[in-house]
């Protein structure tokens, strides 16, 4: 008895923190009568839990907000130097690494760029090591203080005992890449779709945030989407929830990159837009977003240019309206530098489309907006992942007596 006591004690204690520490990440910075208000917790409380983290050096006092006719209230924020996390996309073109202290600002960055048409798999491990290293040396941090490290992939990522990446577009059969880099690191790692970063990225700090159901498209090369269900991102049985860009928009049509037909990336990816345009293959990154920009700003002369953009919209609508016939989500938001580059001309025209392709009442529900982050959402989002860990399951101070963990931060 004594011992489920002492669990249940430990566990309320764990709660409150938790509650406490996530609403102060959200709303920065906060005062204690704010976080009391926010959480339902009292006061006595919320002073409690804060004492911890002050001790800890989670938190920090970094002023005074006047109340209204009464005493100054101290003002709290999460104190950035406490720990680190990093996060990496591997893009169609190129890897990135972005290290970011626990604001979430931009420390240090590094980047690598890939093959368009070949994801080695030991080039992608190697790249990856060499930029742990590199952001880490950069930054000046050492690794112990890191929290973890988040990882966005271009393919279904199947979470297991052994995380398994399967990239059909890039021919990964059941890559192991969380074991493989096991090889070059011992810091904590996640693993994800790009996409349902991406998604994650803009939910935490982009045009998602505050809603509870936001469908995000990304494009690029090809087409990736995630799904924001009630405040989390739905995975579906074995992870491959929203693989939008798969779904079929004309039965038998355009041979898609995954080697079916019809594929909605057949048709809305960047490959594909300038493929339909007669544009011969792009070599490079550069190269396949200046085409795409150069056909876009064609469109005001060239009638094949604006046929072929206002074919895009068309099926791009009939894949958002499928999405919010299926999902009704509150918000759908595009994104990718494709999808940022086609929408600053067509979002009119997508919208229209795709309220021609869903039915009335769930479309009205449903804003379709622009992503307002930039090309680093998904190293964003990435790194949002061992975020979201250390806020679930922030380290328990000692009990009374012991030695209080020590504040991690360089
Ligand atoms: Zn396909």
């Amino acid at each position: 008895m004594q011992h489920r006591r002492r669990s249940t004690v430990l566990d309320l204690r764990r709660e409150n923190r938790v509650v406490v520490l996530q609403s102060l990440y959200f709303s920065r910075p906060s005062s204690r009568q704010h976080l009391s208000a926010a959480t339902g917790l009292s006061v006595t409380s919320v002073t409690n839990v804060v004492r911890d983290l002050l001790d800890e050096g989670i938190v920090t006092e970094v002023g005074w907000e006047n109340s209204d006719g009464g005493r100054p209230r101290v003002l709290l924020d999460i104190n950035p130097d406490y720990g680190y996390v990093i996060g990496v996309d591997i893009g169609e073109t190129r890897i990135r690494v972005d290290l970011f202290d626990l604001a979430m600002t931009e420390r240090a960055k590094a980047e690598y760029p890939l093959d368009p048409a070949e994801h080695e798999v030991d080039e992608v491990v190697r790249d990856i090591a060499s930029g742990l290293t590199a952001v880490l040396a950069d930054g000046g941090i050492d690794p112990a203080a890191v929290l973890g490290v988040g990882i966005g992939v271009p393919g279904i990522v199947e979470q297991g005992p052994e995380v398994l990446v399967h990239g059909q577009t890039y021919r990964w059969d059941a890559v192991p890449l969380e074991r493989l880099l096991r090889e070059h690191t011992s810091l904590p790692l996640r693993i994800e779709n790009c996409a349902k970063t991406m998604g994650q990225a803009e939910f935490w700090a982009g045009a998602g945030h505050d809603m509870r159901n936001t469908a995000v498209v990304l494009i690029g090369s090809g087409v990736g989407a995630s799904l924001i269900s009630c405040c989390s991102t739905y995975q579906g049985t074995t992870s491959s929830a929203a693989e939008l860009g798969h779904t079929t928009v004309v039965a038998g049509g355009r041979r898609c990159r995954c080697g079916s037909l019809g594929c909605l990336e057949a048709y809305v990816g960047a490959e594909a837009i300038l493929d339909r345009y007669g544009s011969t293959a792009a070599p490079s990154a550069e190269d396949e977003e200046s085409m795409l920009a150069a056909l876009i700003a064609a469109a005001d002369s060239s009638p094949a240019a604006d046929a072929v953009l206002a074919e895009t919209a068309e099926y791009l609508g009939v894949g958002i309206g499928s999405l919010i016939n299926l999902f009704n989500p509150e918000r759908v938001i595009l994104g990718g530098w494709a999808g940022l580059l086609l929408g600053g001309r067509l979002l009119p025209a997508i919208r229209e489309s795709a309220r021609r392709n869903s039915l009335w009442h769930p479309f009205a529900a449903a804003s379709i907006e622009l992503s307002k982050l930039g090309p680093e959402a998904v190293t964003f989002g990435a790194a949002t992942l061992p975020m979201e860990d250390f806020l679930s399951r922030p380290p328990l101070p000692e009990p009374a007596g012991g030695e209080l963990p020590k504040r991690r931060g360089a």
